[in-house]
């Protein structure tokens, strides 16, 4: 569960993100060098309904935490 940082408000989860207009989502990588394959996976995006901010997490945060360089 996220809770708005502004308001702790109960945040809408599992919401999606994407470039208006154009087909593609965004990717998220932990390295510039490697975005094939978008290391990170995609950002999940979590809106608060009663203040309307918007965070984009990542569900995954093991990939950030092992990761193997
Ligand atoms: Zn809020």
């Amino acid at each position: 569960m996220r809770i708005c940082i502004r308001c702790n408000t109960k945040m809408v989860e599992n919401c999606g993100i994407k470039v208006k207009g154009a087909r593609y989502g965004v990717v998220l990588t932990d390295d510039e060098d490697k975005w094939f394959g978008g290391r990170l996976g995609e950002p999940k995006v979590a809106i608060c309904p009663s203040c309307g901010e918007v965070s984009i997490y990542l569900e995954d945060v093991n990939k950030l935490k092992n990761q193997e360089r």
